[in-house]
């Protein structure tokens, strides 16, 4: 009796699909995070096998375990390099997306010193400020082209502060600093869009296009429809029924009363499977075609709903707690946060299957 994530592969590649035909131009995948919870041992394979090249996570380890399952293919690894683990990027066969001048110069020494020229991203920050060449940065390298030598540079990249508000002029400025930055860089590939990016437009193509959350069925265009599928059902079954009388209070801090004797059903999942505590008194769950409310607090290992109005909901029935009745997007509302914390929040205790939804 535990919760069970079916992870719908093929509509993650259909979604990849789609966006990389909306980019019209290549477009990579970004699996960083566990393919954003849903499990990048499980998808990263399947993209693969649907023709993507190039892919992305954040972090070195992400990259070496996925390695096996991707030969022969392009893995950037977006929060830089590090000399400490030089080698592994060489083993490998990593590209680190380099985003300062002191880590530009450790890379460089790593290849000069095992007489190579290594390949690499190189990250220009265009407004988001966290990683990537500063102005100050680029001003250098644009006066001592040297700094840049003995690297076999992939691409330039940026990435966009707000592409999800098409209206944030923030989004045409940083499309201006990218072209204007890359002017001063020796000629290289770019690539600028993230999963909201490809809907901006035109403008916004480049050469390689780096969708994540859009993969996995987030809505890329908020306050329009979604145009990707949904790629996940999380379910989770119930433990018991129980009918309380008016007037009875259910869970901690008896945060919610009967107004009316109430069949409470009791189901295993919480906050330790992801599910956010912060989604307490306005969830709900998928059953049977309708919404069933969750009632009092999440817990960490059990959730609580309002049976009254469900008689065909039994113990061992199962809810859909986030899936396409119930979208990542909806329940991130909930809980005050966005879909993108819903999938990455997803726990492991949950059953894991791939299947179609
Ligand atoms: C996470 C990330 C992406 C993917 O962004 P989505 O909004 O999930 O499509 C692309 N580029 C960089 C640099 C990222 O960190």
């Amino acid at each position: 009796m535990i919760p069970e994530l079916t992870v719908d592969i093929d509509s993650v590649a259909a979604n990849w699909s789609l966006l990389a035909a909306a980019h019209g131009a290549p477009t990579s995948a970004v699996v960083k995070a566990d393919a954003y919870g849903l499990g990048a041992s499980l998808v990263a394979p399947r993209l693969l096998a649907a023709g993507v090249r190039h892919f992305f996570v954040a972090q070195l380890a992400e990259a070496v375990a996925l390695r096996p399952l991707l030969p022969g293919v392009m893995i950037g690894v977006l929060n830089g390099f590090s000399a400490a683990d030089a080698g592994a990027y060489t083993v490998h066969d990593l590209l680190p997306v380099l985003g300062s001048l002191p880590e530009i110069e450790a890379y460089r020494t790593f290849a000069a010193r095992i007489g190579q020229t290594l390949p690499a991203l190189l990250h220009v920050d265009t407004g988001m400020s966290r990683l990537g060449l500063s102005a100050a940065e680029l001003e250098r390298v644009a006066d001592d082209p040297g700094l840049l030598a003995g690297i076999a540079w992939r691409y330039a990249m940026t990435h966009l502060v707000s592409a999800e508000q098409p209206d944030d002029p923030v989004n045409a400025a940083q499309q201006v600093r990218f072209a204007a930055a890359c002017a001063r860089l020796p000629p290289m590939a770019r690539s600028m869009a993230n999963s909201s990016g490809i809907f901006l437009g035109p403008g916004f193509r480049s050469d390689l296009a780096r969708p994540g959350a859009a993969l996995y069925g987030i809505n890329p265009t908020p306050g329009r429809p979604n145009p990707m599928r949904p790629t996940m059902r999380l379910t989770a079954p119930v433990l018991q029924i129980r009918t309380i009388a008016a007037g009875e209070a259910v869970g901690y801090n008896a945060s919610w009363t009967a107004a009316r004797p109430t069949r409470v059903a009791t189901v295993a999942l919480g906050y330790a499977d992801g599910y956010h505590r912060a989604a307490s008194g306005r969830a709900a769950a998928g059953f049977d075609g309708a919404r069933v409310p969750l009632i009092g607090r999440i817990s960490m290992d059990l959730l609580t709903f309002d049976a009254t109005d469900h008689p065909r909901l039994q113990p061992g029935s199962r809810l859909e707690i986030i899936g396409p009745a119930v979208p990542p997007d909806e329940v991130a509302g909930w809980a005050g946060t966005n879909g993108y914390e819903v999938l990455t929040s997803l726990g492991h205790r949950a059953r894991r299957r791939v299947g179609a939804l």
